[in-house]
């Protein structure tokens, strides 16, 4: 039930008695710093002006030494994602126009800095009565909790200035309305919202990379992490990619009125490289909601677990027992990976499991951890916020969201940490959880040999374009080897 809000966590300091068993070394290594920077403090005030710039230049790669000034760390670190680039756009302005029959005004305003529901509702100008009258309209069905400074106030009023309908956006999918009936009464409900989804088939060339590719394609740049994650056994997509190398795909788009919202399911991708060959993945439900991506024989690509738990940008520290510390000197282990990734982020369960911790847990910030079959637990630390409703003893699937990206605790910027422990000892989830998926039970085969048959055809449909020699047009140096998110 606890969903903290995006910063809440963030300036809160862990108590020295707290058990923090994730990161208990970086913590130490974080008082020693603590206590490092102090001195050269105390050092450069004997040179004020020298010590304004060369203390927060020596601490600002790592950890912050003082109070987690966290704004100016995600700023500077946080790599831009498509997520960033959408919450940071400006809160819309009020907007006010006719109504479509021409009887009254429509007024479209951002929820903005307001300090609950009914205050929002006062300070965009509805009187007490309206105000009460909307909110005992839409209490069933909308939590007024859960509004933010984005969401959309939209208020319909007839000539005589009076409410005849409120709408209320929280996405372009998650839409409250009140509308006055014939007796004069608000009545609320959730709007249902249309969602087409449409499969589409895309192919392309590589020239610089694949993300730039897929761009051309007329593709989101997010659709990179499905082939990275998909052959991340077969392929190193940062050293192998070559300029003419190839991609296909099959994927389904879900719109809002023409807009899109984001891609459902990823059916087939193929690459076709000059280092790595030729590889195919289907994806295949053996129960629902519990897809993963398959080769022609039936072999899922991955073990019983998603070695990387969300869609990151890059890894910005790996797992490392014997980390050598680049201020202390020392060696500090580093006990998981971090992923950086923006704010937001779905952060996944990477297997089936029973969640045993939920909450607030000093250096890791929000944190989630969960106990899994074969004595594993994994954990995801930095959470800006906890998936609706998600409690201690819950059981979870792999796949299901547990969490958002964020940057609680100490962390210099939007990332996720992810931990792997096995029997209480932390390895390496890279390589514990690398292992060759397993085939599909037998009863699925025929079935999904079938389904695999008919994308495989679908695939060999889809234009490619020319090789870059030929596209003289638009020429692209042939730069390789190639990022996979440039
Ligand atoms: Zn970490």
């Amino acid at each position: 039930m606890s969903e903290p809000s995006d910063d809440g966590g963030v300036r809160h300091r862990p108590l020295p008695s707290v058990g923090i068993p994730l990161l208990r070394d970086e913590v130490r290594a974080s008082r020693v710093r603590r206590v490092v920077a102090g001195s050269l403090v105390g050092v450069a005030l004997v040179a004020i002006l020298l010590a304004v710039f060369v203390v927060p230049e020596l601490v600002g790669e790592e950890e912050p030494a003082e109070e987690p000034d966290d704004t100016l760390a995600s700023a500077e670190t946080a790599p831009l994602s498509l997520l960033d680039a959408a919450a940071a756009s400006a809160p819309p302005e009020v907007v006010e126009e006719p109504l479509a029959d021409g009887a009254g005004t429509r007024t479209v305003r951002p929820f903005g800095s307001a300090i609950g529901f009914r205050p929002a509702l006062v300070e965009a100008g509805c009187t007490g009565a309206e105000a009460d009258a909307l909110i005992a309209a839409l209490t069933e069905v909308m939590d007024f909790r859960r509004c933010r400074p984005s969401h959309e106030l939209i208020f319909e009023r007839d000539v005589e200035g009076t409410l005849t309908r409120f709408e209320y956006r929280a996405s372009s999918t998650q839409v409250y309305e009140a509308h006055r009936n014939a007796d004069g009464d608000f009545e609320g409900s959730r709007v249902e919202v249309p969602i087409d989804r449409i499969r589409i088939a895309r192919g392309g060339t590589i020239r610089a990379s694949l993300g730039a590719a897929l761009e051309r394609a007329g593709l989101g740049r997010t659709l990179v992490g499905v082939f990275v994650e998909t052959f991340e056994r077969q392929i190193n997509f940062n050293t192998q990619t070559r300029a003419g190398d190839t991609f296909r795909i099959i994927v389904e788009e879900e719109r809002v009125a023409g807009e899109l919202l984001r891609y459902g399911t990823v059916y087939a991708i193929e690459v076709r490289g000059q280092r790595f060959g030729e590889h195919r993945a289907y994806w295949y439900e053996a129960r629902p909601q519990h897809g993963d991506f398959h080769d022609e024989t039936g072999r899922a690509f991955h073990g019983g677990w998603l070695r990387t738990p969300l869609r990151y940008d890059h890894i910005s520290s790996p797992f490392d027992p014997r980390r050598l510390h680049p201020i202390l000197r020392r060696v500090v282990p580093h006990n998981g990976v971090d992923y950086a990734a923006g704010t937001g982020t779905p952060v996944w369960a990477a297997a089936d499991g029973t969640v045993t911790f939920v909450g607030a847990r000093g250096a890791n910030g929000n944190l989630v951890s969960v106990q899994h079959e074969n004595g594993y637990e994994t954990h995801y630390a930095h959470l800006s916020r906890f998936a609706a409703g998600l409690e201690r003893g819950q059981t979870v699937t792999q796949r299901q969201v547990i969490g958002y990206v964020g940057s609680t605790g100490r962390s210099t910027g939007p990332h996720l940490h992810f931990g792997l422990a096995r029997h209480g000892r932390f390895v390496d989830p890279q390589v514990e959880l690398n292992g060759p998926g397993r085939m599909l039970a037998a009863n699925h085969l025929a079935r999904f040999r079938r389904i695999a048959r008919t994308l495989r055809a679908e695939l060999d449909a889809i234009e490619v374009g020319p090789a870059p020699d030929d596209a003289a047009e638009e020429p692209e140096p042939p730069a390789a080897p190639t990022e996979p998110t440039d």
